[in-house]
């Protein structure tokens, strides 16, 4: 036990599983304290103290940002790291300064009231904004508020970038540009009060293989610095305070967790094919270029999904087109000669990207979102393909549309890459030929009419997370509602059942890329279901492998035949359980379970 959790009653919260594994640690609480500040006046013979008190501050908080700016620049090149310029431009704002030593001086406030009532008043005219743009801005301006003050005060600022050991993470949420600037060997988990297991953080996450549980509720106001915590991203229970006992029981299923990763591991070259030889390609999920090594290791066919947008979100501007060109570059040749299917822009819903402006929307996972976004940014569009078509000259790409829900966005998207393959071929660069055009079955409009998308494109993939959310109403990150939230409904098999159909009438193939098959009742389905191809988090790869090589097709389709005739999805789930316990027991080991 820790210093300040011995002693202390174990109190177990149930969250959200968000990303497997399980870790111990020291709780870190990344900014979500209120700020100690009073309005207490000063002396008049302390003004001048209090003044310097200011300046030393000022200095030290630009000494932090100036650190940060540079550390993110060495670890993720220099667009990563303009998140800071702009604190910094906020920061060295003179008459910010001036306002502020002026309400030391006549009104002698001390320095950390002057200094927010100052902010205060920038930071209400950015909130009160129309557009989304600059309503971000307020967030920036609270940031540096914090950290000025803290530096006032002398309290540390608690940033996951100014992680320096080995803790448990624990937030309200996690934005974006919080977890681009996390140095992944300190993060032993993550733990959110909001959120859903496909909120972005979420996939972050288990995209850079840490646990996670969200969806904790108010668990950031129980936990305080260095208490200690359990973290089982399997279950979504977390244990504050746990007593010996519950360590130890956690701690064996740990060790049983690292064997099980290492057995499967060793599956990495071999074909996923099932017992009576029907073969599924598998292939990963990347949300960073870097992400292609684990895609390697752990035995994944090439990208079946490229989420683009994560290069656009963590930067204060748009990247050019010979920026981006390098980057999806880089992918493609180190996979050639597999294939890449790289997803145009997805920004929208929880993905916000700091330079797209818009109004603020009532319902943004319903709103300006994918597809929708970039036919109407079109200039945007148009450099994303045309980066993507000069990358498709190093090996082997596929393009892929987000958020369709309707014919005319595939013939629209479809007729701006012909206009930008001319423009390409007329100014002599050298582009990817044959590049086939797929697009995401992820709303139920799509699936409708899946038969005729079918006609006009190359290939499917199905968009579990979204397409659960959109046909059962029910918002991916909402917590209350959580439970709604199911991929083994039977309303969600029989979409996947038509849009198969649909797929092969037309004879191009079909794959799915949310996190269905994460779980092992999923991925039998989905094997039954037909589907050509899985593309997951490269983690689950060798686990998806084993579950694939130890079923029949066979058995699956006859599962799958009983789940379609099923109301719920506690009956689909039954009947899968009934599946693995009495016809392949060797696949209970992938069934979560608490050691609590
Ligand atoms: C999906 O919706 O299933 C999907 C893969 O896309 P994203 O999670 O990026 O919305
Ligand atoms: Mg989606």
């Amino acid at each position: 036990m820790g210093e300040t959790g011995a002693g202390k009653k174990e109190i177990i919260f149930n969250g959200i599983p968000a990303s497997p594994g399980i870790s111990f640690g020291e709780v870190f609480v990344v900014n979500i304290e209120e700020l100690p500040i009073t309005d207490e006046k000063i002396h008049a013979d302390r003004v001048e103290d209090e003044i310097k008190l200011f300046q030393s501050a000022l200095k030290a908080t630009e000494m932090e940002l100036t650190k940060l700016h540079s550390r993110l620049q060495d670890e993720m090149g220099e667009e990563h790291a303009k998140i800071f310029d702009s604190h910094l431009l906020i920061l060295t704002d003179e008459v910010m300064a001036k306002e502020t030593l002026d309400l030391i001086r006549k009104k002698h406030l001390n320095a950390s009231f002057a200094f927010s009532t100052v902010i205060d008043k920038t930071l209400t005219i950015f909130e009160d904004m129309k557009d989304e743009y600059l309503k971000e801005r307020a967030e920036d301006i609270r940031d540096i508020k914090r950290r000025l003050i803290r530096n006032l005060l002398g309290q540390k600022v608690e940033g996951l970038a100014n992680l320096r050991k080995k803790a448990i993470v624990v937030a309200r949420s996690l934005t974006p540009s919080d977890t681009a600037a996390f140095k992944k060997k300190y993060v032993l988990a993550f733990v959110t009060d909001i959120g859903g297991s496909t909120s972005h953080a979420a996939i972050i996450a288990r995209s850079q293989g840490i646990p996670a549980v969200v969806g904790l509720e108010d668990f950031s106001r129980h936990a305080k610095p260095y208490d200690q915590v359990i973290v089982d991203g399997f279950t979504g229970q977390v244990v504050l305070h746990p007593a010996s006992e519950t360590v130890k029981l956690y701690k064996r299923a740990q060790v049983k967790f690292r064997e099980m990763e290492r057995q499967l591991l060793k599956l990495k070259d071999y074909p996923a094919v099932t017992l009576d030889g029907h073969t599924i390609e598998l292939s990963g999920n990347i949300e960073i270029a870097d992400e292609v090594e684990d895609v390697i290791s752990h035995g994944a066919k090439g990208v079946g999904l490229f989420r683009t947008e994560y290069f656009f979100i963590v930067r204060d501007t748009l990247p050019s087109e010979d920026e981006q060109y390098k980057y999806y570059s880089s992918v493609v040749k180190r996979l050639a000669p597999d294939p890449v299917i790289v997803r145009t822009l997805d920004i929208g819903g929880d993905k916000i990207a700091k330079w797209a402006g818009g109004e603020k929307e009532d319902n943004p996972f319903m709103g300006w979102r994918g597809i929708r976004f970039t036919l109407s940014r079109k200039d945007i569009f148009r450099t994303q393909l045309r980066a993507i078509y000069r990358a498709a000259a190093h090996g082997r790409v596929r393009i892929m549309f987000p958020m369709i829900s309707v014919m005319d966005e595939v013939r629209m998207a479809r007729s701006i890459c012909a206009e930008v393959t001319e423009d390409l071929k007329r100014e002599r660069y050298k582009i990817g030929e044959n590049v086939e055009i797929g697009i995401m079955i992820e709303t139920p409009s799509a699936v409708a009419i899946a038969d005729r998308l079918g006609r006009e494109v190359d290939f499917f993939s199905i968009g579990t997370n979204d397409l659960i959310q959109y046909a059962l109403a029910v918002d991916r990150g909402n917590r209350r509602i959580s439970y709604l939230y199911d991929a083994l409904n039977p309303s969600i098999l029989l979409m996947i059942r038509d849009t198969v159909a649909a797929a092969h009438k037309n004879g191009i193939w079909v794959g799915v890329c949310g996190e269905m098959p994460a779980s092992v009742h999923g991925a039998l389905v989905l094997i039954g279901l037909g589907l050509d191809e899985f593309s997951a988090i490269s983690y689950l790869i060798p686990e998806i492998k084993k579950i694939i090589r130890s079923v029949t097709y066979d058995e699956t389709r006859s599962l799958v035949r009983k789940a379609l005739n099923t109301a719920t999805a506690g009956e689909v789930r039954q009947l899968v359980n009934d599946f693995i316990y009495y016809k392949r027991p060797e696949l209970r080991e992938f069934i979560p379970e608490s050691p609590s």
